[in-house]
């Protein structure tokens, strides 16, 4: 045998080396883990409207075709458990799609303003609310990819119309370099305990309402994932029964301006 020579600085590189590998297993291991826990909880969300279609099906089966009350009520459950699976399946669709988008991300000058003015219009007959938009400048430009903050700013404001029955109010200023976006109701609120966990996959802190609401608990784990992607700082302020704020901060766009001049 040849005796191997290992001086100390091979030692040192040797334990350097093993500890930076231990430390990637674990990342692997911890991101594993992470997908293993949002497949169950997809599979979950999915299983239970199968099985109430399921069900529903089975009572057609056997009385469908004598009892016309529990064929009216098992159309209906069935229609809307698909209703449900759609949205569901439509959400985990877009989650994948929102972690995607760093490869389809085509960063633009964007006045801000004018999409908040964009959004206004186009939510408030749907909503048949009135939306406000408050700001003291008719064009304020931030740096983003401006089909996933559409979409970013949706989920806001769907969650503002699901959460609350009042005017939903838009908020844009300038601070220093930076762009604040506001997107405040007057709703049911957050309880502070669930403030840092709303942003989780498949969170929700009242899952029964959340089932009445259509909630699937994605939403906000997908603005999450296009905040990070558009390098945008989300906020919550919440009070449970007065109403909740999220705020979309954007870094200063004069820096990009100047590295693009
Ligand atoms: P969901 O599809 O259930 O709305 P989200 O991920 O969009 O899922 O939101 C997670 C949870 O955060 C919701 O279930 C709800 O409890 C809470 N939430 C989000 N936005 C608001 C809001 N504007 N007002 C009150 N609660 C909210």
């Amino acid at each position: 045998y040849t005796m191997l020579e290992v001086n100390e600085n091979d030692t040192k590189e040797l334990k350097d080396l093993s500890e930076s590998f231990n430390e990637m297993m674990l990342d692997l291991k911890k991101n594993d883990e992470h997908q293993q826990a949002f497949i169950m909880n997809a599979s979950h969300e999915l299983k239970t409207p199968i099985t109430v279609i399921d069900s529903y099906s089975q009572m057609l089966k056997r009385f469908g075709k004598t009892r016309e009350d529990i064929l009216d009520e098992s159309i209906h459950a069935i229609s809307d458990e698909a209703k449900r699976m759609k949205y569901l399946t439509e959400q985990l669709l877009s989650f994948s799609k929102a972690a995607q988008a760093r490869e389809n991300f085509r960063p633009e000058r964007l006045n801000i303003v004018h999409m908040a003015e964009e959004i206004k219009s186009r939510l408030e007959p749907v909503y048949k609310r009135n939306i406000h938009l408050r700001t003291l400048d008719s064009e304020i430009f931030v740096n983003a990819d401006p089909d996933s903050l559409d979409q970013l700013l949706k989920i806001f404001m769907d969650n503002a119309y699901k959460y609350s029955s009042e005017d939903i109010t838009i908020d844009i200023e300038k601070k220093d370099e930076a762009v604040m976006v506001s997107i405040t109701d007057e709703g049911i609120g957050i309880p502070e305990e669930d403030l840092d966990k709303i942003f989780d996959r498949f969170y929700r802190v009242d899952k029964a309402r959340a089932r009445k609401t259509g909630g699937s608990g994605l939403g906000l784990s997908i603005a999450d994932e296009l905040a990070k992607v558009n390098g945008i700082t989300l906020g919550v302020k919440s009070r449970v029964g007065s109403g909740t704020t999220f705020t979309l901060e954007f870094d200063g766009v004069k820096e990009w301006k100047d590295e693009n001049r």
